[in-house]
């Protein structure tokens, strides 16, 4: 078992929408054999949530081969509009490409500095904020002045905006054939990527 984590996360579903669609991949999965119905929280770290399913007996069919003897954590789902980081605490992702014009804003100004800009982050901050809180929020880029919604801006360091979110821990990586069939039963964009706490 290790503290690193796998993490998909669906771009597009709407909060509304967010609970049926973790109810039907759970279920899916848990009939596949990769998950059971059952619940634990040891080697769940996610933020927002104690306990994720159980690793089924067929879970290595979806992972690379790590052997019989390894043990994976169980599987957070996450519902509702959230902020997703990378890693461990909440540090703001290093930049944010607007979708308009595809020009990068720096706000962490890596290797120099190693916590945001505080004026160049704000806005983004409290558009998050705006968004998790009604659904709506939008930052508007320095480059060319373009408002867009926040959901529609590109981050980097494993940051990303969504109401629904599954967080593998400890498991050996995924197939790309698993994430391809997970996405396309999502049925919407999503973000993957791996971290570390
Ligand atoms: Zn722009």
């Amino acid at each position: 078992m290790g503290d690193h984590f796998e993490r998909i996360v669906d771009l597009d579903v709407t909060a509304a929408d967010a609970a049926a669609s973790a109810e039907r991949m759970v279920d899916w999965m848990v009939s596949r054999g990769w998950l059971l119905r059952e619940t634990a929280g040891e080697g769940v770290y996610s933020l927002q949530v104690d306990e994720g399913y159980v690793a089924g007996p067929d879970r290595n069919r979806i992972t690379q081969d790590w052997g019989d003897e390894w043990i994976c954590a169980p599987v957070a789902v996450i519902v509702g509009r959230n902020a997703h980081y990378g890693g461990q605490g909440a540090i703001a992702p290093g930049t944010a490409k607007c979708p308009r014009c595809r020009a990068s804003t720096v706000i962490i100004d890596y290797p120099r500095q190693w916590d945001a800009d505080p004026a160049v982050w704000q806005p983004f901050s409290d558009a998050i904020d705006s968004w998790i809180e009604s659904g709506d929020g939008a930052a508007t880029c320095v480059t060319c002045a373009t408002t867009s919604p926040i959901t529609t801006w590109q981050w980097d360091d494993g940051f990303a905006l969504g109401a629904l979110a599954f967080d593998f821990w400890g498991w050996p990586p995924l197939t790309d054939d698993f994430i391809a069939e997970f996405t396309a039963r999502l049925g919407h964009r999503v973000d993957h990527h791996t971290g570390k706490f």
